[in-house]
């Protein structure tokens, strides 16, 4: 079994390479994204930026990292304040439409509590930022729904993009732990338990996650959940909060034992694909480790360095909080 330092490595550099892997097909349909062979090969071209370029999903990700480990403890202030810094900075790559309000508000107004997205606007900006988070709770797993439903709401009011990064935490927390038999009922079931009281609904559908995941048409029922009216007839993962945390979920359960299946398989679904690799990259990252990430993708990712000198660091905070 892995080290709990290389989980930790494992999460925030796999966060950061799945996403540097998705983020060049990011709005495209499944069918027109390369193979499993060749999105592992090397880092395909991403307009404009240099190869293994990650997006948002990533930055928020690290801004979150960087508060904890200097403040050794969650400050909503202080993690408001270095999202925004991304925005006052023109420094966010690829940013999504509540993340953008929610920034923009607390430049004007320095205020975390009432910075989010209104209701209505369930996207999943909360669950591309949240797997990381999960490592922080392993010994507090009680804390875990109320704080990151804190940090979720600094962008997103929505119920349901909130449970969506409780879900993804505590998805993260549950593959982190060496006491966690794997098996998908009962990881659907506490991950379900973990954001129930935030919106049942959304809770409901990752509870049934483990059936539809046996279906032949699991894709489809995915990539459709939680809309009567379907933007698109043919499925792909838009970046709305649902689809994006079950596909996530669905494809752990499909691949638990291989970063580079769980992560190429999300890819492959289409549409929102940056935000799959990052979460999925992170979520498979905290169970199986860096050494289950390819080396080369690992060493040529941008600021592959100060990625891993972060996760060092969050790894002893992590390590001091027990
Ligand atoms: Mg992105």
């Amino acid at each position: 079994m892995p080290e709990l330092r290389s989980k930790v490595t494992g999460a925030v550099l796999g966060c950061a390479v799945g996403d540097a892997m998705g983020a060049p097909f990011e709005g495209l349909w499944g069918d027109s994204i390369p193979t499993r062979d060749s999105l592992l090969d090397d880092y395909h071209l991403y307009d404009g930026y240099p190869s293994g370029q990650f997006t948002d999903d990533t930055q928020l990700t690290v801004a979150t990292v960087e508060s904890i480990v200097r403040l050794q403890g969650i400050d909503l202030y202080d993690i408001a304040t270095r999202i925004a810094q991304l925005w006052h900075n023109h420094a966010v790559i690829g940013p999504g439409g509540a993340c953008t309000h929610a920034a923009e508000t607390f430049l004007i107004t320095a205020d975390w509590s009432t910075m989010g997205a209104p209701i209505g606007q369930a996207g999943n900006g909360t669950a591309m930022r949240t797997a990381v988070l999960g490592l922080w709770y392993r010994d507090r797993p009680e804390a875990l729904a109320e704080e990151v439903a804190d940090i979720s709401r600094l962008t997103h009011q929505d119920p349901r993009s909130v449970a969506g990064g409780v879900a993804i935490a505590e998805a993260a927390r549950l593959l982190s732990d060496d006491q966690f038999v794997f098996e998908p009922t009962s990881f659907c079931e506490a991950i379900s338990a973990r954001c129930w009281e935030i919106e049942k609904g959304f809770a409901q559908q990752i509870r049934d996650l483990s059936l539809i995941a046996e279906s032949h048409d699991a894709v489809q029922q995915i990539a459709f959940a939680g809309q009567s009216n379907p933007e698109f007839d043919r499925p792909i993962i838009t970046p709305y909060v649902v689809p994006t945390v079950l596909a996530s979920l669905y494809c752990v359960i499909k691949h638990p034992d291989s970063w580079s299946d769980a992560v190429t398989t999300a890819i492959r679904l289409g549409g929102d694909v940056d935000t799959l690799g990052a979460i999925i990259g992170a979520l498979s990252g905290a169970r199986l480790g860096e050494e289950a990430i390819p080396k080369h993708l690992l060493a040529n990712v941008q600021r592959s360095k100060a990625l891993r000198l972060l996760a060092a660091k969050y790894h002893a905070a992590i390590a001091n909080s027990a």
